[in-house]
């Protein structure tokens, strides 16, 4: 199995005037937990809504699964392999959670003699047992979240695409999501997260890719993403430029520099070079660069420390 589970080349969405995308050009390798990152209005939900056919694209193409969506039968087939938590979806009310996991039984043709083992599983995944005959109008916002979980993992799908799946969660919550992505990935599914919160992705995804403008901006693995450690050095007497060839970017802030993209192992050395320059030395901080930090930078969006 070396296709990917999801792939698209310079696939676009024009909605009028506005170009929600531009051209995106995505891998997620099969069994990877991938973080689909990016500010507000970057595409992030088009693209999903494109994959899923709820929509169709302007130009280009996607493949779901191997099955691409120029070829309708076919991704219409993959699709049932697929799981779909959308972002603020709205469950019916006055049905419980058990008679709404059944209806997406129903909605996916799901063998009938499986519904009642799914929905026990999804209910328990999920931390719903015990509540499943309340009707979902006196759930809170949480509560049906997770339900929408439940409806996603449905059927054991190859592949699940999470929106926002804990904006509404408690820190519990989050943790139980993680979780959840931990086993999902360890049975081998495909993880295809939206989220705005860097440090959950940083915490359970093995790759990214950051989306700005409809185009794909950055992408890989952290290590391929982020630029390795950086140290901040609060000096005075440095003469400018001296430090240049120590990392990839150097930028003075008062008697702070800041040396972005070091090795660690090249730290001595530097500091090193600095008393040799006859500079005075008064702290040094070295930092690993967050994804918060890298985000910020690829949308010139960082403070410059
Ligand atoms: P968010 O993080 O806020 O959910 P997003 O990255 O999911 O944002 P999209 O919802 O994909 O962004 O929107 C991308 C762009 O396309 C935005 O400029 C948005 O206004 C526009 N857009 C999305 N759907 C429609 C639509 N049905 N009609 C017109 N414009 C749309």
């Amino acid at each position: 199995m070396t296709e990917a589970a999801l792939r698209t080349a310079d696939l676009t969405k024009r909605y009028g005037k506005i170009g929600a995308l531009k051209g995106l050009t995505l891998d997620v390798p099969r069994g990877a937990v991938f973080g689909f990152l990016g500010p507000n209005g970057a595409g992030k939900t088009t693209a999903v809504k494109l994959l899923l056919g709820l929509s169709r694209a302007t130009s280009g193409e996607a493949w779901v699964l191997g099955a691409p969506l120029s070829d309708a039968r076919r991704h219409r087939e993959a699709r049932r392999r697929v799981g779909y938590l959308p972002e603020l979806f709205r469950y019916q009310g006055w049905l419980t959670s058990r008679e709404v996991l059944a209806l997406h039984c129903e909605l996916m043709r799901l063998e009938r003699p499986r519904w009642a083992a799914e929905i026990d599983r999804a209910l328990a995944v999920v931390g719903l047992a015990g509540r499943e005959r309340d009707r979902v109008s006196t759930y809170s916002k949480g509560m049906q979240q997770r339900l929408g979980l439940g409806c996603a993992l449905l059927g054991h799908p190859d592949l699940v695409l999470l929106d926002e799946p804990t904006s509404a969660l408690d820190p519990v919550g989050r943790h139980d999501v993680r979780e959840i992505i931990r086993e999902l990935k360890g049975d081998g599914v495909t993880v295809f997260l939206n989220s705005h919160l860097l440090s959950e992705v940083e915490q359970v995804c093995d790759r990214v890719a950051i989306v700005d403008e409809g185009r794909v901006i950055a992408s890989g693995t952290f290590d391929e993403l982020l630029a390795g450690d950086s140290v901040r050095v609060r000096v005075t007497g440095l003469p400018d430029g001296a430090l240049a060839s120590f990392g990839a970017q150097v930028d003075r802030d008062g008697d702070w520099t800041v040396i972005r993209g070091i090795r660690g192992d090249r730290i001595p050395d530097l500091i090193a070079e600095v008393v040799r320059l006859g500079a005075r030395v008064y702290a040094v901080e070295p930092a690993h660069e967050s994804l918060e930090d890298r985000f910020l930078s690829l949308l010139g969006k960082d403070q410059g420390h």
